[in-house]
């Protein structure tokens, strides 16, 4: 990973921070994104201290297009080729039926988790297949490939990441770019408080009575992926904490 630039979304916080810190390590740049400015700025100073590492930083929105137009297309020469896209910002919002479900909550879910991985690959795909290299990490999920109850918008904007990446699959078939998506079970990170609108105490209850995997579990996985030799691509992953079987069976003490 010496000096390989390494375009991670949602770096603010969770699994997204945590790649940014396995990368870090292991001695690529960085390209961080996110929306929360402070927390990003905490991220990179952190990283810059710890392990002096070059971090290039957007503040942007995954789900605005002329945003992420506008600087992915303006980086500068040295920040140009990337080697590795984490198309990792996403988020759950709500559990609720379908039939009780908010509009605000799907469209969220939809914008962030399927097109805004959309508009941040399709700016920066066409340069990895002129390069003849690149390696597209989306973060997906074990939602992609069952359904919970309550779950139905979210699990079906993972199990749209799942298509979306064997589609990116076949079709750079042939240009030497690389993509795996790895899919998570239940991950301790703010992703349950922002599912249920930062109650914070709520989500707590999510981990509680198991051990749940860690945000650098996850990242360690990637950068698994990332590191093997180019030949090897590593499609598809499933993650869960040993004490999660299914989407649904987890067991819980207490
Ligand atoms: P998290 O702790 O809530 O982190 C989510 C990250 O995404 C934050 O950095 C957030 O930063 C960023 N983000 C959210 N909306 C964004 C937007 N519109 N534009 C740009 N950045 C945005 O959650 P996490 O658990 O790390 O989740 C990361 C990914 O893992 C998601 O795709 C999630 O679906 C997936 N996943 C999580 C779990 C789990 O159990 N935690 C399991 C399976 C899959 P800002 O708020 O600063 O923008």
């Amino acid at each position: 990973m010496k000096n390989k630039v390494v375009f991670i979304t949602g770096a603010s916080a969770g699994i997204g921070e945590a790649c940014a810190e396995v990368f870090a390590k292991a001695g690529a740049r960085l390209i961080l994104m996110a929306r929360r400015q402070e927390k990003l700025a905490d991220v990179c100073e952190r990283l810059f201290k710890q392990y002096g590492t070059e971090i290039y930083s957007i503040t942007c929105d995954v789900r605005n297009f002329d945003d992420l137009e506008k600087y992915i297309n303006a980086l500068p020469e040295k920040w140009s080729t990337i080697d590795v896209l984490i198309n990792n910002a996403g988020k759950a919002k709500g559990l609720s039926k379908i039939q009780d479900g908010e509009l605000r909550h799907w469209e969220e879910m939809i914008d962030t988790n399927i097109k805004g991985l959309l508009y941040v690959s399709k700016l920066i795909l066409p340069k990895m297949v002129q390069q003849g290299f690149g390696h597209v990490i989306n973060i997906g999920s074990i939602a992609g490939r069952e359904v919970y109850p309550s779950g139905n918008v979210y699990c079906g904007t993972k199990a749209a990441v799942a298509f979306i990446s064997k589609g990116m699959v076949i079709d750079l078939n042939g240009t030497g770019v690389r993509v795996t998506n790895i899919e998570p079970g239940l991950v301790e990170t703010e992703f349950a408080a922002v599912r249920f609108d930062g109650d914070f105490e709520k989500g707590r209850t999510v981990y509680q009575g198991y051990k749940p995997l860690e945000a650098r579990d996850v990242a360690e996985t990637a950068l698994f992926c990332a590191t093997r030799p180019q030949h090897v691509m590593i499609q598809d992953i499933l993650i869960t904490p040993t004490d999660q079987a299914t989407v649904t069976m987890v067991n819980k003490k207490g």
